[in-house]
């Protein structure tokens, strides 16, 4: 299960990882009324829908005044944002974030994934920050660096440390990298998530290691257990026919071809699609 950027850096205020002040907002009225009581010069409006790529697609504003917030949030709420993860159909903006603006010194990438491999948690992380990390991985793979976490030990503040200098954050900020990599490192831990994102990372020109973005996904087999975050379920962003398929625990999977499959397990779905595909069929459901 996805969450909104907001929502995840409201988990991450809780654990003691740096975020600027910032709220959502469901209308330009409300968008800046926020921005208001946020009072900062710079305002960033954002684009909430569950992918990424917003800001390459207009979806990050930088607001000078408040009749700017009015004018950005206008133009963004109900828009249909096409980014490299919507696909071509795209999504429709319906919640905005406003957050004050940061004096962004470097952007960093910084990441926890459970590993398949490894059956581990790693966190991976870079000095190549910002909004291209997939490119990083292909043309400079040897600047992600990796630390794989023992889960009886959990992340060690050694281990935080040699990724700070690893990403090459300031030597006087690296005491800062690693509370934050710790505090987030506690955060995926405590909520059963699969990834959580922070990319960019930044350090700003008065000396804070912040978290710009944040993107959660979270282990659905573990979400009898946390209610606070299935209460974070926004319906908006999936299928509606899959939404009602799982009201009676159906696995309903919604794709856009002419024949209907129904069948019993992943694997057998799975096998059943490649040979519908393999005769030139193409899926309706699964
Ligand atoms: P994504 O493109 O969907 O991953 O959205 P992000 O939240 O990562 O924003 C994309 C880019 O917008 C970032 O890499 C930053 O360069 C920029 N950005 C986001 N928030 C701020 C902010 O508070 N201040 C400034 N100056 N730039 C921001
Ligand atoms: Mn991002």
């Amino acid at each position: 299960m996805n969450i909104h950027e907001y929502q995840g850096k409201e988990i991450l205020r809780k654990y003691g990882v740096a975020v600027p002040n910032g709220k959502v907002a469901f209308s330009p009225d409300e968008a800046v009324k926020v921005a208001k009581e946020l009072g900062s010069n710079v305002t960033v409006v954002k684009a909430q829908i569950h992918a990424g790529g917003r800001g390459k697609a207009g979806g990050v504003k930088i607001a000078k005044n408040l009749d700017e917030v009015r004018t950005y949030a206008k133009e963004l709420l109900g828009k249909i944002l096409v980014t490299h993860q919507t696909g071509p159909e795209g999504k429709e903006v319906k919640r905005l974030y406003i957050e004050e603006g940061s004096d962004i010194q470097k952007e960093y990438y910084l990441s926890l994934v459970l590993d398949r491999a490894t059956s581990r948690v790693t966190v991976m992380g870079s000095e190549e920050g910002g909004m291209d990390i997939e490119e990083v991985a292909e043309t400079n793979p040897e600047k992600i660096f990796k630390e794989v976490v023992d889960p009886v030990v959990g992340l060690t503040s050694f281990q935080a440390r040699r990724m700070a200098f690893n990403m090459n954050i300031p030597a006087n900020l690296v005491g800062k990298a690693v509370k934050l990599m710790l505090g987030l490192y506690q955060a995926f831990i405590d909520k059963d998530a699969s990834i959580v994102e922070i990319n960019p990372l930044v350090v700003t020109g008065q000396g804070e290691v912040v978290a710009l973005d944040a993107k959660f996904n979270f282990d659905a087999n573990a979400l009898y257990r946390h209610k606070d975050i299935v209460e974070l379920r926004d319906f908006d962003e999936e299928d509606a026919k899959e939404i009602e398929a799982s009201k009676y625990d159906l696995s309903y999977i919604s794709l856009d071809g002419n024949i209907g499959c129904m069948v019993n397990g992943a694997g057998l779905a799975m096998a059943t699609m490649d040979t519908i595909s393999y005769y030139g069929g193409s899926l309706l459901t699964s």
